[in-house]
């Protein structure tokens, strides 16, 4: 029955057969309870399609984003919400320009396929994470009590709105990586107290939506701290989140480790509201990345489309061990390029549209970061989607995940190969080298070297050299 005049939003359902299935993908089945979240944080997809980018389904038709998400198992859908991020004349600071009104609009479209919502609250104008936790401009001169008073109302208004419109929010986030830092407070006596406002609000208008606490590096052994300063301060919460991107957080054997032991002192439910990982080291929109040439491999999880689906499963299954572990969200899996020219001409539109991280906008908020830095996406070789906007054979392991989908298994990749020689000694290229499977695995192939020449190797002396190879139709390298 509807008693507050609210909307409510007309639901499709949403079951495509093609995203069910995949000749090349190998997915081990997980064993996952039904209301496992498989979500996706795609705060940036409004910004992106205001810059003309179109994504398509798997039937290759130009689509709703929200309904290609939900035909391949996300049921949960995350949107960041800044209080203003724009300026005194109405320019964008960027990074998909993600006020309400956005939260709103993606609200909506994941209501309408079925998916719930979490709010994640940064109570900042701009990035909140455990660099920076600035204020918003218009709490900068509050004291402690008059900024709990401003974020409660803002919490409250905020809910209010999604409320209204009819949207099924199922969780909301009080700040965004708050270690140790929050709207410009860095004690835990004040953050606990904002914390607290923020709680208060959630509870009088959704009593039914989970409230999450967020927090990175789960490397650092400092949840134990974190969950039990929140207890001193008696937060009422119910989930405690982790951001978990392999490349710089630690083993999932760890994260396991941290997230149980808040389970196990405080009997919190824990999840993972950030994951992520790179199935190429191209970049598409001449806006560097933060995984490139060079940059952090993890394991045995290639930059492939493969090697990325094996992360997530792995991901998702360290969730599903864990004594409270409610699901996984990927973190901006449709940040993908806005255009294809040149840097110039992307720039114009992140420029417009706020579709790249940060705008030059943004420089009054935050100068001696966005306001150096701004530019484009920094993640659009971790999409789940390619650079042409069609989703990427890896978007299907949300659904694989719940079957198994035991196809042939192949070389993915090829590892690098090292020798050290001695120069006065025989040079002898191995005949075998290391592949990564597609289930994960290793095994040894044969490889053929096309580049080789051991003479020039003896006479240039002492030095590095690389060597090109093919094996199992992939490229092999071997540093001398
Ligand atoms: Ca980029």
């Amino acid at each position: 029955m509807m008693l507050c005049g609210c909307s409510k939003i007309k639901k499709e359902k949403v079951n495509n057969p093609l995203a069910k299935e995949s000749e090349t993908l190998y997915v081990r089945k997980l064993d996952l309870s039904d209301d496992f979240i498989k979500g996706a944080d795609v705060s940036s997809v409004i910004s992106l399609e205001n810059s003309g980018v179109k994504f398509y389904g798997w039937d290759g038709e130009e689509c709703d984003i929200f309904k290609t998400l939900a035909e391949s198992g996300i049921n949960y859908i995350r949107v960041r919400v800044w209080n203003d991020p724009y300026t005194s004349y109405g320019e964008g600071y960027g990074g998909g320009n993600n006020d309400i009104d956005k939260a709103v609009e993606i609200g909506k479209r994941a209501t309408k396929y079925g998916m719930k919502l979490l709010v994640d609250f940064h109570y900042s104008d701009f990035w909140a994470d455990p660099s920076k936790q600035m204020v918003p401009k218009a709490w900068k001169t509050m004291e402690i009590e008059e900024k709990g008073q401003a974020l409660y109302e803002f919490t409250k208004e905020s809910l209010t709105t999604l409320k209204k419109e009819g949207i099924d929010v199922g969780m909301v986030q009080l700040g965004n990586e708050t270690n140790g830092k929050m709207c410009g407070e860095t004690t835990w006596v004040n953050i606990a107290y904002l914390m607290k406002q923020g709680s208060k609000a959630v509870r009088e208008i959704l009593p039914k939506a989970k409230i999450a606490v967020h927090f990175a590096n789960p490397e650092s052994g400092n949840y134990a701290n974190y969950a039990s300063k929140l207890d001193y301060y008696s937060l009422d919460y119910d989930v405690f989140a982790s951001s978990y991107y392999p490349y710089w957080h630690g083993t999932l054997e760890n994260l396991i480790e941290q997230l149980d032991g808040i389970t196990e002192t405080y009997g919190k439910e824990v999840m993972v509201a950030e994951t992520s990982y790179a199935y190429t080291i191209e970049d598409t929109d001449f806006n560097g990345n933060t995984i490139g040439e060079g940059g952090a491999y993890v394991k045995n999880y290639p930059f492939t489309v493969q090697g990325q689906a094996n992360c997530l499963v792995d991901t998702m299954e360290a969730v599903s061990k864990m004594k409270k572990g409610l699901g996984v969200f990927y973190w901006e899996p449709a940040w993908i390029t806005v255009g294809t020219t040149s840097f110039d001409q992307n720039s114009l539109l992140w420029e417009e549209f706020g579709s790249g991280w940060a705008s030059s906008y943004a420089r009054a908020y935050d100068p001696n970061d966005a306001g150096k830095y701004y530019g484009g996406s920094a993640v659009d070789n971790q999409a789940l989607f390619g650079p042409d906007g069609h989703p990427l054979e890896s978007l299907k392991v949300f659904n694989l995940v719940n079957t198994g989908n035991p196809v042939e298994v192949k070389p993915d990749a090829i590892m690098d190969t090292h020798m050290d020689f001695d120069i006065n000694g025989d040079i002898v290229l191995p005949e075998e080298v290391n592949a990564v499977m597609t289930d994960n695995s290793y095994r040894t192939v044969k490889v053929t070297w096309l580049d080789a020449d051991i003479e020039a190797m003896k006479a240039g002396g002492i030095a590095k050299y690389v060597v090109h190879g093919t094996a199992e139709g992939q490229e092999a390298l071997l540093y001398v």
